[in-house]
């Protein structure tokens, strides 16, 4: 089975998010169950530095004016082969790969990921240089969403497509002046089309082209079939409702692997969890907190954004810092979240420390070193966090959400006695509930048996992509039927 995996960040070589995550390990993880698979990503000046053995592949022609080189590579650990569309122009400049330095989108974003939804629509035909010609085209999220149309455009194709969506708030919705530069059929701007609220829109392009659907959690499925959750996409949502199929995403298990991982001072494993205590002193050491042991110490990594509830955590910390809590934030996002986060870590030193910006190293030793996790987000697609979490035996204090409600099992008596309690889900997203939540997890991290059989319980749980890749292989089978 030939899949040829479109996405706009695979880690190690660019990542803004979870995302990045999913299309570095779903690909590697197919590979090993016999799925031929090769990824198709924008040649972002850091992807081209971090490749390996770039052979030229050939030169497309993609829309007037615009051709692209393609270099066929390898991603480092994994060996995935990765195509990479080559266009200095539009992809190799300094900031993110959605954002300018200064943190606005870039204005060339619908041509950018035009481009790239259109490489992969011509890669699943026989080209000049090409004849590894897909069975599927797995494309993922808005920024690929206009390859299922491309394909019917074209009509020549046997390839089937699969949309996974990882964040249904994300959509891709532009100006309408766009149709023509990407050579889109102005016929098909309409209702039953790309068109939303007078808009092109390249999220519901793909959900209405799309062979099939998927999310990256069961619950999500769902709940993007509803208003509350849906962000005006529900109603087609539920037109398509058996098109759709939730599938918890897995973690890459030797990336976050507390046995193993190189960005730690001193490791650990389920049966001898002593090293974790070392984490946190160290932890605690770098970010100028005080280092006490007995200082619960709660940890954040996670955009900065209103979707991740962090308002609330925000709303909750003078009381928590008052009952003695650490914590170690890092994170970015909006202006406002930061600047709130950076005021209590300046009044507070000793128990707030707040590290604004995207950092590897950093994120891994907070996952290691804190004593709970946080994340009351508003919605949650999967969240990875809360596996990382579960792996490091830090258990996390979780929304009842997306793949928060279907990773998590929450702490009480009966799921401690049955050995399956991993974390503590709050009821809802509010204040109040974060702080009783919070307080329970605190009571039970005090007593410290019960706390180290909760991480146990946590770290032994599978939270690999084994699983989640043999779903989609079944997923393909299905459409290949
Ligand atoms: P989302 O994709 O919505 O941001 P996920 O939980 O699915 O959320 O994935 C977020 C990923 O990005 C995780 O791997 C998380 O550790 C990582 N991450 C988020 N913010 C940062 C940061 N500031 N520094 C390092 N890693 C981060």
């Amino acid at each position: 089975m030939r899949v040829l995996f479109v996405s706009s960040e695979v880690f190690p070589l660019i990542k803004t998010g979870g995302l990045a995550d999913v299309s570095g390990a779903l690909p590697a993880a197919l590979k090993t169950s016999d799925v031929d698979v090769k990824c198709l990503i924008p040649g972002y000046t850091s992807v081209l530095e971090k490749v390996e053995n770039k052979t030229h592949l050939g030169t497309l022609e993609v829309f007037n004016n615009i051709s692209c080189e393609l270099i066929s590579a390898t991603i480092p650990n994994t060996k995935v082969e990765v195509i990479i569309i080559k266009h200095a122009g539009l992809y190799e400049r300094d900031g993110g790969p959605y954002t300018h330095p200064h943190g606005h989108d870039w204005s060339d974003n619908p041509m950018r990921f035009g481009v790239l939804s259109k490489v992969a629509s011509l890669l699943s035909i026989y080209q000049s240089f090409w004849s590894w010609v897909p069975d599927i085209v797995h494309c993922n999220d808005w920024q690929t969403g206009l390859t299922p149309y491309y394909m019917r455009q074209q009509g020549i194709t046997d390839a089937k497509t699969l949309l996974s969506i990882h964040n249904i708030a994300f959509q891709g919705n532009f100006e309408q002046h766009w149709i023509q530069s990407l050579g889109l059929s102005p016929i098909d701007f309409q209702i039953d089309g790309f068109e939303f609220y007078q808009q092109v829109s390249f999220l519901k392009a793909g959900i209405f082209y799309a062979d099939q659907i998927s999310t990256v959690s069961p619950t999500y499925a769902l709940e993007i079939q509803t208003e509350a959750f849906g962000f005006g996409l529900e109603g087609l949502l539920q037109i398509r409702s058996k098109d759709i199929t939730g599938i918890l995403n897995g973690i890459d298990t030797d990336e976050w692997n507390p046995e193993a991982d190189p960005y730690l001072p001193s490791t650990y494993s389920e049966k001898k969890l002593a090293g974790k205590s070392q984490v946190k002193t160290a932890l605690q050491e770098a970010l100028h907190l005080t280092a006490d042991s007995k200082k619960p110490l709660l940890g954040i990594v996670s955009r900065l954004t209103h979707q991740k509830g962090l308002d609330i955590l925000i709303e909750s910390m003078p009381e928590l810092i008052e009952l003695g809590c650490q914590f170690a934030v890092l994170g970015g996002g909006e202006k406002s979240f930061e600047a709130q986060f950076l005021a209590y870590a300046e009044q507070y030193p000793n128990q707030v420390a707040v590290t604004i910006g995207y950092n590897e190293p950093l994120s891994h030793l907070i996952m290691a070193g804190a004593d709970i996790f946080i994340m009351p987000s508003r919605f949650e697609p999967c969240g990875l966090n809360q596996l990382y979490g579960l792996r490091y035996g830090t258990p996390p204090v979780v929304s009842n959400t997306g793949g928060l409600a279907d990773s998590i099992c929450h702490t009480n008596d009966e799921t401690i006695k049955n050995n399956t309690a991993t974390g503590f889900v709050i009821e809802n997203v509010n204040k109040m509930s974060l702080l009783v939540t919070i307080k329970q997890a605190l009571s039970i991290w005090n007593d410290q048996k019960t706390w180290k059989k909760i991480q146990k319980n946590g770290m032994k749980k599978d939270v690999g992509w084994k699983h989640s890749a043999n779903a989609y292989v079944e997923l393909y089978k299905k459409l290949l039927n």
